[in-house]
């Protein structure tokens, strides 16, 4: 009478683990450990969004919203359309980055996307957003993919094309130079350390593209996927990041060797 019970429990049980909700150990939240989900609605809300006093050029912020800023000025060649962050690289956000990055805690990645979706159902974004092409992730170098197992920027940008029925395209974009890590260089520095280390495809051409990454620090890395893209010959080269630090980064400076 009762023998189908059990199958049918585990069932049950199976159903609800496929659906991504573990009701024998339910997650908690990695900020302030209420079960229920990885990132729970209360700490979802201590993310600061990026303010408007940005420079509408590069994105970085400012004291007041401007059409360029000082670094703007150092960059005429600036090779993207647009550039924004979801928000800035304050807590909660910059610890879930790191579990994200460095503790491998990749279920993380789809509740951090919605910052991605919602900033991208900005009004800025609607006539950018319906001639996209395509959504591709800031490509890690073969041997850092192979170490870490994934790629930090490709699940957040997974999340987004989940999100939003946008096509992930990871076939474009190759890192192609194993630079070092980015982390303690200025920007100077950051510029010339990934400078040519990616490579684009002739796929590209003519395509609308938004590149995707956790931390948009100096914009080097993110510039140089651009120029890739372009070379490739994307039409347009748009970028979103998770974060965007909220302090005034250290201008590039003039007169630097370009190796
Ligand atoms: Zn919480
Ligand atoms: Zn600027």
């Amino acid at each position: 009478m009762t023998a189908l019970r059990p199958a049918r429990f585990s069932y049950v049980l199976q159903h609800w683990a496929v659906a991504g909700i573990d009701l024998l150990f339910p997650p908690r939240c990695v900020t302030c450990g209420r079960a229920g989900r990885h990132i729970c609605a209360r700490c979802a809300q201590l993310v600061t969004p990026t303010p408007a006093t940005i420079c509408t050029r590069c994105g970085r912020v400012q004291t007041a919203r401007v059409p360029t800023c000082v670094q703007c000025e150092d960059d005429p060649d600036f090779p993207l359309d647009l550039v924004r962050a979801a928000a800035l690289h304050t807590a909660p956000l910059r610890e879930w980055i790191h579990l994200l990055k460095y503790e491998g805690r990749r279920e993380l990645a789809p509740a951090m996307a919605r910052y991605l979706t919602a900033t991208l159902a900005a009004q800025e974004w609607e006539p950018l957003r319906i001639r996209l092409d395509g959504v591709v992730p800031t490509p890690l170098h073969a041997e850092r993919l192979r170490e870490r197992g994934y790629n930090q920027a490709e699940l957040l940008a997974q999340g987004l094309c989940r999100q939003t029925g946008l096509p992930l395209r990871t076939d474009l974009l190759t890192r192609e130079k194993l630079t070092r890590s980015q982390v303690g260089l200025n920007a100077a520095e950051r510029k010339a350390n990934v400078e040519g280390a990616f490579a684009a495809t002739s796929a590209c051409r003519g395509l609308h593209l938004l590149l995707i990454d956790d931390v948009y620090t100096t914009g080097a890395t993110l510039r140089a996927c651009a120029l890739a893209l372009r070379h490739a010959g994307a039409a347009r080269v748009y970028a979103l990041t998770l974060a965007l630090p909220d302090h005034h980064e250290p201008s590039m400076h003039h007169g630097l060797p370009h190796s």
